[in-house]
């Protein structure tokens, strides 16, 4: 599991960020990539990396700002022609269904592959998905309807301790399946072996939260409790409070207090102001440090692995 940032950058293309966008990569876990926000030019992003358009199956819309969606039409169609056949679900605000047949319409684009545009509970809900994970989302403080989501990956059950096992020679065979399962077996010598001993703990699911664009609310910290990464807007530098509030955005400060508060494990900070170059787009991370030491201030193209927590 890994965060792959496509776009990091506030508003408009700058030659030093590209607008927003990123991906869960799940290739270990569901051989499949989600895509959250696309803004102009998230394309031309994708093909300076090894990312695969077809793996994308799933793509979350966090609001209706341009700078979040003015990619997509582009995208969407240029996956057909990358031989992208397998279906796409995109989940979004009201307005994202219009958005999307609007564009594929007028411009007389046909996918080869079926889309599913499914408009979100603007007061919030869950998403349902295959095999246990489950994806809550929750309106923020935008101006527009914003939503920020929260990604959760079911347990992981322990693993057979295969190296411990090895000095009692067990044949391949049902009696490993047993083992795992944790019940009691009798080895052909009569010696007995309980299958807890030889069994991993379990890995509790790691929890992702990837925030849309907002000022301070409480359900920025709801959606973020725990979290193993969070994903928080930093469109200004801590002494711009007033600015930030007027344009409906957060500070570094704010968004590092999200974190503490939340008892996360990392924050990575995006969404960020081209007037931010070399030492000042430093500073920003410093001021988040000074509040949330796990604070890191994304670049275009940067990739962060996502572990267990121990
Ligand atoms: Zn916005």
């Amino acid at each position: 599991m890994q965060l792959f940032f496509l776009g990091t950058g506030a508003g408009v293309p700058a030659k030093t960020r590209n607008v927003s966008s990123l991906v869960l990569k799940l290739l270990d876990e569901l051989n499949e990539m989600w895509l959250f926000d696309c803004g102009e030019a998230t394309q031309h992003q994708i093909l300076r990396t090894s990312l695969k358009p077809r793996k994308i199956t799933r793509i979350f819309i966090t609001h209706m700002h341009g700078d979040h969606i003015f990619g997509l039409p582009g995208f969407l169609s240029s996956r057909s022609f990358q031989g992208g056949d397998t279906p796409v679900t995109l989940y979004g605000p009201k307005g994202l269904k219009f958005y999307i047949e609007a564009c594929l319409n007028y411009s007389r684009t046909r996918l080869t592959y079926p889309i599913e545009i499914v408009e979100l509970d603007p007061y919030g809900g869950e998403i349902q998905l295959p095999n246990k994970w489950k994806v809550t989302y929750l309106p923020l403080n935008h101006g527009v309807l914003s939503f920020g989501y929260r990604i959760e990956e079911p347990d992981k059950k322990g693993e057979l301790l295969v190296d411990k096992l090895a000095e009692y020679n067990i044949p391949n065979g049902p009696l490993f399946g047993k083992l795992k399962r944790g019940e009691i077996v009798e080895l052909e010598d009569g010696t007995i072996l309980n299958g807890k001993d030889f069994v991993g703990e379990d890995s509790k699911g790691r929890i992702v939260t990837i925030l849309g664009d907002s000022r301070p609310c409480d359900n920025l910290t709801i959606l973020a409790k725990d979290a193993d990464a969070l994903v928080h807007e930093c469109t200004y530098q801590a002494d711009e409070t007033s600015m930030a509030h007027s344009h409906f955005h957060s500070t570094s400060a704010q968004a590092a207090t999200v974190a503490k508060n939340a008892k996360a494990k990392n924050l990575y900070l995006t969404h960020i102001s081209a007037r931010y170059l070399g030492p000042d787009a430093k500073a920003l991370e410093d001021e988040a440090k000074s509040i949330f030491p796990h604070s890191h201030l994304v670049y275009d193209l940067n990739e962060f692995s996502i572990d267990y927590r121990k």
